[in-house]
C-alpha cells in the first residue's frame, strides 16, 4: 500500500487511490464524490491557477472526466449542519443545559475533548460532521432499487483533512451498522490522481455540481475557514438577509487569523457568549478556562488547525502566510458570490426535510453518543 506522510511527520497515513481507481473501473458502480470547501482554494496553485482562487468547477469538470458518476459539494451538508446544530443549540439555550455547546465537524477536535475532557462529552453537538451527514443522505438516497438500477453506490469524499480518514471507520457515525463514507482522499491525493489521469486541469471548462443536491449556500462554504461555523450559524438565527444583516454579522467577531476570539450577540434578548478558536494548544486554553469556571460561553467553535480547514493536515504542505491569506481570503469570496448566504433559503436543503429526511433526521444526521 502507499503511505502519504503528515506534514508534521508525527504519523503517517495509507491512501486509498487504487481502492477509488477500482471503483472507477466497476461498471457495477456508482462512484459519488463529495468536495470539501477547503478543497477548491487549494487545488489550482497546483496547477498554474492563481494561488487561493476557488476552482470548484474546473475540478466538478475534471472529476467528472476521471469517471466519477456524480459529483456533489459538501457545502450541501454544511447547510444541514448549520440547520441541525442551530436548532440543538436553542433548544440547549432555552433548557439552559448541556452548555456550552461545543461544535462537533472537527473529528481531531470531537477526539481531543473525548480524550482529555470526557466531563465534556455531553456538551459536544450531536450533529454528524457535513461530511457524514451527506454521505448518510446519499446512501440512504440510493437505496430505492429504482434509483440504484442495481448498481452498489461507492462514496469518495474529498477533503483537506488525515483525521476524516479516521472518522470514518468510528461506529457511531455508522447509520445501521453501516460505514457510509466507503473512501476520504486528502486534496494532495486527489491532485495526484488528477496528475497520473493525464487530463490538463487548467483547460478545463468549468461545471457545475449535479442534482440533486447540487447546491450549498455561501454559508456552506466558509466552513472551511475558522470561525466560519459560527458564523454561518448566526446568520440562520437571523430574521433577515439583508446586507446589512451580513455585513454586520461577519463584523461580529467570528473572522480573523486570532487563535481565540470572543464575543457576545444578543439574540432576541439574551446576549450570547460565543468563542471560536482553532489549533489543538487555543482549545486547550479554552477549555481549562471553562472547566475552572473562568470563562462562560453558551457555544465554543473550535478547528484542531490552526486557521480551520484551509491550513489542514491533508491539503498541500508548506503554505506560507500568503498562501494562508489567499486560501481564506477565496472562501470569503466564493461566499460572496453566491446569491443564497443563509442555509435555511437553500431550496435543495428545504426540499429534502419535506422528503428524505422525514422522521429521519436524526437517524442519518446525529451520533447517538461519543
Ligand atoms: Fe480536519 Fe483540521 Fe478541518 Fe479539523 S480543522 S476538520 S482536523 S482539516
Amino acid at each position: 500500500q502507499c503511505r502519504v506522510f503528515c506534514p508534521t511527520g508525527a504519523i503517517s497515513i495509507r491512501t486509498n487511490m487504487d481502492e477509488v481507481w477500482d471503483a472507477i473501473n466497476d461498471p457495477d458502480t456508482r462512484v459519488i464524490a463529495q468536495v470539501a470547501p477547503a478543497v477548491r482554494v487549494a487545488v489550482g496553485d497546483a496547477f498554474g491557477l492563481t494561488k487561493g482562487h476557488s476552482v470548484m468547477g474546473k475540478l466538478v469538470a475534471v472529476l467528472h472526466r476521471m469517471g466519477f458518476d456524480e459529483v456533489y459539494d459538501t457545502t450541501f451538508a454544511a447547510d444541514l449542519t448549520i440547520m441541525e446544530e442551530s436548532k440543538e443549540f436553542l433548544n440547549r439555550v432555552e433548557k439552559n443545559e448541556k452548555l456550552p455547546l461545543l461544535t462537533s465537524c472537527c473529528p481531531a477536535w470531537v477526539k481531543f475533548v473525548c480524550d482529555q475532557y470526557p466531563e465534556f462529552k455531553d456538551n459536544l453537538s450531536t450533529c454528524r460532521s457535513p461530511q457524514g451527514m451527506f454521505s448518510a443522505v446519499i446512501k440512504e438516497y440510493y437505496k430505492n432499487p429504482e434509483r440504484s438500477q442495481n448498481k452498489k453506490t461507492f462514496v469518495v469524499s474529498i477533503m483537506p483533512c488525515t483525521a476524516k480518514k479516521m472518522e470514518i471507520l468510528r461506529s457511531n457515525n455508522f447509520t445501521h451498522g453501516e460505514q457510509d463514507t466507503d473512501i476520504v482522499l486528502t486534496t494532495t491525493e486527489i491532485i495526484r490522481m488528477i496528475n497520473n489521469s493525464g487530463i490538463d486541469f487548467a483547460s478545463q471548462e468549468t461545471e457545475a455540481c449535479d442534482m440533486p443536491f447540487g447546491f450549498g449556500s455561501g454559508a456552506g462554504a466558509i466552513f472551511g475557514v475558522t470561525g466560519g461555523v459560527t458564523e454561518a450559524m448566526l446568520r440562520r438565527l437571523a430574521d433577515d438577509h439583508n446586507k446589512a444583516t451580513m455585513d454586520a454579522i461577519a463584523e461580529a467577531g467570528a473572522r480573523g487569523d486570532e487563535g481565540i476570539k470572543e464575543f457576545t450577540v444578543n439574540y432576541k434578548g439574551t446576549d450570547l457568549n460565543v468563542c471560536v478558536a482553532s489549533g489543538l494548544a487555543n482549545a486547550q486554553t479554552v477549555m481549562e478556562d471553562v472547566k475552572s469556571g473562568r470563562k462562560h460561553y453558551h457555544i465554543i467553535e473550535i478547528m484542531a488547525c490552526r486557521r480551520g480547514c484551509i491550513m489542514g493536515g491533508g491539503q498541500p504542505p508548506r503554505a506560507g502566510d500568503r498562501t494562508k491569506s489567499a486560501r481564506r481570503d477565496g472562501l470569503y469570496q466564493a461566499d460572496h458570490v453566491t446569491s443564497i448566504r443563509k442555509a435555511d433559503e437553500n431550496p435543495l436543503i428545504l426540499a429534502l426535510y419535506d422528503t428524505l429526511l422525514k422522521d429521519k433526521t436524526h437517524e442519518l444526521l446525529h451520533v447517538d453518543k461519543y
